[in-house]
């Protein structure tokens, strides 16, 4: 195993870095005070200085380092972008300024290898230029979506149409002002193969039919202005040549999607974990209890010592996923990207919730410990939660000593 960063990516990693320093770190206030809080995620307003910074990041060529094909994005590897990914994790804000977020990422990824050429001039082009942003509509709230068969919702084709007929939530990113295409997936041919049955298919948000019922909370926030809709289809009509791949690939593409995208949240997790320990060792070494700083009582310095391993082991576990990934594809990584996709969100949680504790009460208001906490905890479930994660890692084992008995 090779986790050598290629030339090009050491002299990124520093760019990078400055520019997280220079530009985004000191602006990082002022993204949440121009935010608009309502419960009506119609007034929701994207920060001004938010396109201000990616207008910064593009012209610096930080610019879609996730994309591996370098006709469309940087043409790095999952090895070379790990350490890129890691650093933006650090700020929360950091990956949409490098045009580096989720749900956009997976679903440029998914126009990029699936993609026509009409689709890809027609959405692919303005959300590699960062203009507009988009949604993945997978999960319903009627069936146990873990279970992706589970799905019930519908796109039949009908002549030179595609009509599309259900209820989906947590489709993250529809609440942005600037969302306009949703990737939607559901049942084409119910007959067909259990794995055969679903379609993905392109439908514009303001298509007649699509209604947003409402924006889910988070442990209650909204996380403005990118939301998580609740969303009615209903005879909704698009296009025939709005299916992405042909009607019956809808889990052939998702297997393709969700490889990169939940490598890429680990990375972006274990850049987060670091800004946890530095909040938690800081808070320790800052205040005096009982005449000694914080870090001298207790068990303090063993809970600093096992966060640390906890990140480098996740660290490691994550470089050999991309780097599977990069040799086999996602089918030949699947469990390696299954193993930090339930160890990365797991020690994040762990370390905030230390420095949580370090911090006191303080630690409980703190919205940038709250804004940690509430990541590791959704990633804990969504792309899959950490039980569908630990079942493929156990198939895998126990198939060595079923295949010898
Ligand atoms: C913040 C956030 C953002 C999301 N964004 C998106 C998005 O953009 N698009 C999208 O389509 N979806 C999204 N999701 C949905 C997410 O992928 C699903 O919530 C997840 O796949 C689980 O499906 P479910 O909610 O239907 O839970 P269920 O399938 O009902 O599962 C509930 C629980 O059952 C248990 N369970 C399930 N299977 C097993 C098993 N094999 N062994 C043991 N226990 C098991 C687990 O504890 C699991 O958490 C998001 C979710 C969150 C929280």
């Amino acid at each position: 195993m090779d986790f050598d960063h290629s030339e090009r990516a050491q002299l990124l990693i520093p760019q990078l870095e400055r520019f997280m320093a220079e530009e985004i770190l000191p602006n990082q206030q002022t993204y949440y005070d121009q935010l608009v809080h309502s419960n009506d995620y119609r007034q929701w307003r994207v920060p001004p200085i938010m396109e201000e910074l990616k207008a910064k990041a593009r012209n610096a060529g930080l610019w879609n380092l996730f994309l591996p094909d370098e006709q469309y994005g940087a043409g790095l590897d999952n090895r070379d972008y790990a350490p890129l990914a890691e650093i933006t994790g650090r700020c929360p804000i950091a990956p949409e300024v490098f045009n580096c977020a989720a749900p956009d990422t997976g679903n440029m990824e998914v126009l990029v290898r699936y993609g026509s050429p009409e689709q890809k001039e027609r959405w692919l082009k303005p959300l590699l230029a960062g203009e507009i942003r988009s949604g993945y509509s997978m999960t319903e709230p009627a069936v146990a979506s873990s279970d992706a068969t589970n799905m019930k919702a519908t796109c039949e084709v009908d002549g030179d149409e595609v009509v599309i007929n259900g209820q989906k939530w947590w489709t993250s990113g529809a609440g942005d002002p600037r969302c306009k295409i949703l990737i939607f997936m559901g049942v084409t041919d119910p007959g067909a193969d259990r794995l055969k049955r679903h379609s993905m298919v392109l439908v514009p948000l303001d298509t007649p039919g699509v209604k947003i019922l409402r924006m889910l909370p988070v442990l209650n926030s909204l996380d403005e202005p990118h939301g998580h809709a609740e969303i009615l289809f209903e005879n909704v009509r698009v296009p025939l040549t709005n299916i992405i791949h042909g009607p019956g690939r809808g889990f052939e593409i998702a297997q393709g999607r969700l490889g990169p995208g939940r490598i890429h949240h680990c990375m972006r997790l274990i850049g987060a974990s670091e800004r946890a320990l530095q909040l938690l060792c800081q808070r320790g070494l800052g205040r005096i209890a009982f005449g000694k700083p914080l870090v001298e009582l207790g068990s303090n310095r063993d809970i600093i010592a096992n966060a640390r391993l906890a990140i480098d082991q996740a660290r490691l576990l994550t470089m050999k996923a991309a780097w599977a990934l990069d040799k086999r594809g996602t089918f030949g990584a699947l469990n390696d990207i299954s193993a930090i996709k339930v160890v990365a969100p797991n020690v994040l949680q762990h370390i905030v919730d230390a420095a949580i504790q370090i911090h006191g009460g303080e630690g409980v208001s703190d919205p940038e410990l709250s804004r940690l906490l509430g990541m590791a905890r959704a990633l804990r479930l969504a792309d899959g939660p950490d039980e569908v994660h630990r079942r493929q890692i156990a198939k895998l084992e126990l198939s060595k000593y079923l295949r010898k008995s």
